[in-house]
This record gives structure tokens, C-alpha cells and sequence, in this order.
């Protein structure tokens, strides 16, 4: 049966990315060797990383003073890494969820922490607006979007003081102005590439200006100058997520990734408004996620969650239970997913409803 890959991460990949990964995990563009085996310091790996960092460079717009890195341990190692290279005296975060409230947990062990606003009382469900922010900050963390509660950031802040983002499941599905963040981060498994790699954008000039001692590994001034490599980077996620920036680049670059995103969304909140079954759990409609769609039943129906899920599941559809914090369903959608997929979910949808 065609599965409908819904998942939050990892999470659907285009079929020309897994079918480009897999040829070279046997056989490295004719090597004779797989990717899996080979150096990274091989002659004919560096392209890899360099190839892969031009085309993120040129897919986000990043300006002049601006590294990119691939590195290990996930966006939640970022969490920390931020303040240790980052946090001076004072922190300023947005909190608009589980992840924001990690990353915010970290900072408390390197200086004050400004918690400018939070949407904690109603399950996250929005994202706060009208906070200040303090002009004092070294800076200013905000998550652009909220993986597990269906929030997002659509456009850049503005904000006195530079911002750090963690843009683990929304990098490349809008164009972003680079210029306002001293530091974007994020694990690559939602929207970039498989598990295993964590990209960091960073500005050379912000670094450096902290007063504490950082271990060689958690100071990105040790990647910027190595150039990912250090030490060993994870070959194959790079390899992959140089797969997915040149279908990007092919498809047509960040701006068709937003109108995609755009019109999956549009479909897909339109049929959960109009079904009797549904409701959306973010009210307001410009704080919705584009890459993560979250609903439940209404009330009347609440007893029938598990019998849709069933359904949906029979259908094909993977991924769509929601997150247990917030329950319901949540459908990814990604910039790998297609509207025919999304359509498939509505269509799921109407049947069910016919049905009751
Ligand atoms: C998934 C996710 C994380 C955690 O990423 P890891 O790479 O697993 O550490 C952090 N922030 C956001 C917004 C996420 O979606």
C-alpha cells in the first residue's frame, strides 16, 4: 500500500535524495567505495561540504561574515553551545514551547535568563506577541517554529538586540533575513536531511566576546575555523542534505518551498475548519504552522480519536497521531510532502466523516 509519510522527524524525504544516498552508500560517484567507509578528509569528500555549504549559503541569502557548519549532537546540544558562546551577562527567550523552554533551561546555567513572554498557559497554543524585549540582552532566542504545538513565526522579529533562532523544522521552508540573527541553528531531520547532523549559522564577529573558558568542542570559533572538520563530521547526512539543498535549488529555492508550504496548508486547515469532526488547535490563524498541522476532534466527537486514527492508519497515512502533550492528530508537512499527499489525508478526512 503507498504510505503517506507524515512524520515530525525524521520525516519525509524527496525520493531523488534517498535514491542519490543510497547509490552512494554503495558505491561513491565510482570510487569503489561507499560513502560509509571513505575518509572525510578524502580528496573527493570535501566537495561534499563544500558544495553543500554554497548551496545553503545561497539558498538562505546568508551575507558576507557568516559560517556554516555542519556539526553533531542535535539541536538540543545547541541549546547549550548558544549561551556558552553567547551568554555574557543577560538572555532573552521567547517561550513558545517545550523546545524554547529546553534551550531556556540551558542559558539559566550561564547568566540571567529574561523570559519575555510565554504562551505556557494555554498549552502553547499561540505565539505571544507585543512583549519587550530588554535593550541589555547579549540576545535574543526565538524558536520560528514550534514542532510539537503547530505555532510558527512567519516572518523575522524585529528586535533591538541580535536574535539566535532554533529553525529545526522550518530552515529552507521560507526565505529568512539572515542579517538580523547573530546565530540559526537546528537538527537536520525535519527538513534538511536524515538524523545524524545539526546545521549552525553562525556571524564570526559575534563570537569571541565571552569571558568564560568553552571547551574546544562546544566553541564554534573550533568549527568556523576547521570548517566542520575538526573532527570527524557525520559523512552521510552531509552527503544527504547536499541531496536535498540541490532538489531545493532545482525545485525552484526557498520562495516555491513557501508557496507549497502555503498551499498544503491552506488545504489541508481548510478541510479541518469545514469537517464536523475537526477543529484546529491553534486559533489564531497567523500563528498557524505550515509544517505542522495539529487538530482534534471536536468535543461530540472526542470518543472517535482512536477510531480515526485507525482509519487514517488503514489508509496509508504514517505519522499523524499528535504529540501526547497535546494529543490529536498533527500531520508534518514538510517540504518533501507533496499536496497530493495532503490531499490524500483530506480525502481520508471527508470519507470519515461521511461515515458519521
Ligand atoms: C526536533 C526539534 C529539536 C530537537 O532536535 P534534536 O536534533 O533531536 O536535538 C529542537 N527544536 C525544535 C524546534 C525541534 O523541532
Amino acid at each position: 500500500m503507498k504510505k503517506y509519510n507524515f512524520n515530525a522527524g525524521p520525516s519525509k524525504l524527496p525520493r531523488e535524495v534517498m535514491e542519490a544516498v543510497s547509490a552512494a552508500c554503495i558505491d561513491f560517484e565510482g570510487s569503489g567505495l561507499s560513502l560509509m567507509e571513505m575518509s572525510h578528509r578524502a580528496k573527493n569528500f570535501q566537495p561534499v561540504v563544500d558544495e553543500a555549504v554554497a548551496l545553503f549559503r545561497e539558498l538562505l541569502g546568508i551575507p558576507e561574515g557568516y559560517s556554516v557548519l555542519f556539526l553533531g549532537g542535535g539541536a538540543s546540544l545547541e541549546f547549550c553551545m548558544v549561551p556558552y558562546n553567547f551568554l555574557e551577562k543577560k538572555a532573552a527567550y521567547l517561550n513558545t514551547g517545550v523546545w524554547a523552554k529546553k534551550a531556556m533551561a540551558e542559558a539559566k546555567l550561564f547568566g540571567e535568563t529574561v523570559e519575555v513572554a510565554s504562551s505556557a498557559d494555554t498549552t502553547y497554543n499561540y505565539i505571544p506577541k507585543g512583549f519587550t524585549i530588554p535593550a541589555d540582552a547579549d540576545y535574543f532566542h526565538v524558536t520560528t517554529n514550534n514542532t510539537i504545538y503547530g505555532t510558527e513565526l512567519h516572518k523575522d522579529l524585529d528586535s533591538p538586540v541580535p536574535m539566535i533562532a532554533d529553525m529545526s523544522s522550518d530552515i529552507f521552508s521560507r526565505p529568512v533575513d539572515v542579517s538580523k540573527y547573530v546565530c540559526i541553528y537546528g537538527g537536520a531531520q525535519k527538513n534538511l536531511s536524515m538524523a545524524g547532523v545539526t546545521f549552525v549559522v553562525v556571524k564570526e564577529s559575534a563570537l569571541g566576546h565571552v569571558s568564560r573558558q568553552i571547551p574546544t568542542m562546544l566553541d564554534y570559533r573550533t568549527h568556523v575555523k576547521g570548517g566542520s572538520m575538526f573532527n570527524t563530521p557525520p559523512t552521510v547526512p552531509i552527503y544527504c542534505a547536499l541531496q536535498t539543498l540541490k532538489w531545493i535549488k532545482a525545485q525552484g529555492g526557498v520562495a516555491e518551498m513557501q508557496r507549497r508550504a502555503q498551499a498544503k496548508a491552506t488545504l489541508l486547515y481548510g478541510e479541518i475548519e469545514r469537517n464536523k469532526l475537526f477543529r484546529p488547535t491553534v486559533t489564531n490563524p497567523e500563528d498557524r504552522s505550515y509544517m505542522n498541522i495539529c487538530f482534534v476532534m471536536n468535543d461530540e466527537y472526542k470518543a472517535l480519536e482512536p477510531d480515526f486514527l485507525a482509519f487514517a492508519t488503514a489508509h496509508g497515512m504514517v505519522g499523524v497521531k499528535g504529540h501526547r502533550s497535546v494529543g490529536g492528530f498533527r500531520a508534518s508537512c514538510y517540504n518533501a510532502v507533496t499536496l497530493e499527499d495532503v490531499q490524500a489525508l483530506v480525502d481520508c478526512m471527508q470519507e470519515f466523516e461521511k461515515q458519521h
